[in-house]
């Protein structure tokens, strides 16, 4: 599968916001958007052009999908599966994204990143339901258990990941049992327990057109 590896900060430049793509770092005085919260190269600090409704558009799908580290097609994938579903196409848009078996791993804490999180899907450190899977985009139902294998809660920078999500806290749509390094997906988020700086209403308006 195609992977974008050019330096991260880079995209959290380029959307100018921090996307928080990176762990610790992310948290720390070393993010670059603390001191060039501009666009990379060599123009990035020049006068910025007018940005159409398109752009803008163009521009939040273009963040959410870095978020959550997705290529195109898979993209618009979770985009057309929403859009099927009763209900708010954006808010369940973000309801799929977040069920992400990697992004649950990272939510609950233990992993620094969806990045770190999918490496240690795809080595086979988690298990759903007490049975290791090893597909990232596997979709977390209601009431499954994520946990970690024994060998991973060795791991150190699994311990660095759960002691510092022990100071930030677990969602309130995730009951996490840090210890055990274990916990159950309650129920999908409603939208106000999501990121308020997503408008996902642009990327709807962007793909209805
Ligand atoms: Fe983005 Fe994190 Fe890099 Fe900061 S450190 S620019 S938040 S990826």
């Amino acid at each position: 599968m195609a992977r974008y590896l050019e330096a991260k900060c880079r995209l959290c430049r380029r959307e100018g916001e921090k996307l928080f793509l990176k762990g610790s770092k992310c948290y720390s005085a070393k993010c670059p958007m603390e001191d060039r919260p501009f666009p990379p190269g060599m123009h990035g600090q020049g006068r910025r052009a007018k940005i159409s409704n398109y752009g803008i558009q163009l521009r939040e799908k273009q963040k959410v999908k870095r978020i959550y580290g997705l290529q195109e097609k898979q993209f618009v994938r979770y985009y057309k599966d929403a859009d099927k579903m009763p209900g708010i196409t954006g808010t369940i848009l973000l309801q799929l994204l977040e069920s992400r078996l990697d992004n649950v791993v990272f939510r609950m804490g233990f992993a620094s990143s969806r990045t770190e999180a999918r490496q240690m899907v795809r080595h086979k450190h988690v298990q759903v339901n007490g049975t290791v899977l090893n597909v990232p985009s596997y979709r977390v139902k209601a009431g499954d258990t994520v946990g970690l294998t024994e060998a991973a809660k060795q791991h150190l920078r699994v311990s660095a990941s759960v002691e510092a999500a022990g100071q930030r806290g677990a969602p309130e749509w995730l009951d996490v049992d840090l210890q055990q390094c274990q916990g159950v997906y309650r129920e999908p988020p409603v939208r106000d327990q999501l990121d308020p700086g997503i408008r996902e209403q642009l990327i709807v308006e962007l793909y209805s057109k």
